[in-house]
């Protein structure tokens, strides 16, 4: 067997063995024996490697030619025609398992959301049949708090607020008087001349043209400050209202509220049947459990289409509070309050022209 392999390269291996042979065995003599050793071995070495090089080059080569067989290269695309089949039979199985899957929790949510209609139907059905079998409620709160109402008849919403009704004790509906309250209504205590004349229930709008209403006002202001200082002589005032209504129940009507049922009942006992401005003061105890219930909500920005025939309380707006005034000023006052009055008459006469 011939060793492919040129002698340069030979001899640089077999120097390298002797160096490595020496170095291993320093105490060893080195001689033609064991240098023919070395060859022999370096040798049979070279031998295998080329024999393992030619044994691997021949099997590349038969591979080679194998790969360009064409029976072998059917059997390969055979093959891999048979991994691909696999593999969409593989898939289409995948397939297959998650449209089960997915059937079978689709079919479960649609009979999930069945049962949940049936329950809301039968919640619904549940909640209708409550809703006919249950008594109706009145969708308004009861206004009445403080009296309480009369079981056979309903209660009179209007004397409820104002303390008062048109029909008085011929109304159809409970009037709860109250005993002593510390709010005391003095009757028609107040009037001008409309009122005095009844004018405006006829002529509502003509007089109020002609009856200029800075006079009016002014008219009003004069009874104020007479007025409410005789009030306060029994206590503090916390409300004082003065009704400008033309219907008969309300025509100037003046409220005064105390802090206490004592100061009220003191201005009662005072004031009541006591003669004001040539006619008789009648006083009563009311109940206004609130005044802007009371005071037509209408009227104080004045859009209220009843106009002074409102049922409920139209009031005048109170002056600012005057602070000490002299005896002189209020006799000042008090003329002038005779003089308005004399006015008045003047302009009747002058309303008979029309
Ligand atoms: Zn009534
Ligand atoms: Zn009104």
């Amino acid at each position: 067997m011939e060793i492919r392999i040129d002698n340069q390269s030979f001899e640089k291996i077999k120097l390298v063995l002797i160096e490595q042979f020496k170095e291993k065995h320093p105490t060893t003599k080195f001689n033609h024996k064991i240098y023919r050793f070395l060859i022999k071995k370096l040798r049979r070495q070279l031998y295998r490697q080329q024999i393992a090089k030619e044994r691997d080059e021949k099997l590349r080569l038969e591979e080679i030619d194998r790969q360009n067989d064409p029976l072998y290269q059917a059997w390969i695309i055979q093959k891999e025609n048979i991994r691909i089949q696999k593999e969409i039979e593989e898939e289409e199985e995948e397939n297959k398992r998650a449209r089960k899957l997915r059937e079978q929790r689709e079919q479960m949510e649609i009979q999930k959301k069945e049962q949940l209609r049936k329950e809301m139907e039968e919640k619904q059905k549940e909640l209708s049949l409550s809703k006919i079998t249950a008594p109706t409620h009145n969708p308004f709160a009861p206004i009445q708090v403080t009296i309480t109402p009369s079981i056979e008849r309903p209660v009179c919403s209007f004397y409820l607020k104002t303390g008062v009704c048109r029909y008085n004790e011929r109304c159809r509906r409970t009037h709860n008087k109250p005993d002593i309250t510390n709010t005391l209504l003095a009757v028609n205590m107040y009037s001008n001349f409309e009122m005095q004349y009844g004018l405006d229930d006829e002529y509502d709008c003509d007089i109020g043209l002609e009856f200029e209403e800075s006079e009016r006002y002014e008219n009003f202001k004069d009874f104020y400050y007479d007025v409410l200082p005789e009030f306060e002589r029994f206590g503090r005032v916390i409300m004082f209202k003065v009704c400008s209504n033309s219907e008969i129940q309300l025509r100037g009507n003046v409220y005064v509220q105390y802090e206490t049922d004592y100061q009220a009942m003191k201005a009662y006992k005072a004031l009541n049947t006591r003669y004001y401005a040539g006619r008789m003061v009648q006083c009563q105890f009311v109940n206004i459990p609130s005044w802007s219930a009371a005071i037509c909500g209408l009227s104080e920005r004045g859009k209220c289409p009843k106009g002074r025939r409102c049922n409920y309380l139209h009031v005048f707006r109170n002056p600012p509070l005057k602070s000490i005034e002299t005896n002189k000023e209020k006799s000042s006052r008090k003329h002038k309050r005779s003089k308005s009055y004399d006015r008045s008459n003047k302009k009747k006469k002058k309303k008979s022209h029309h």
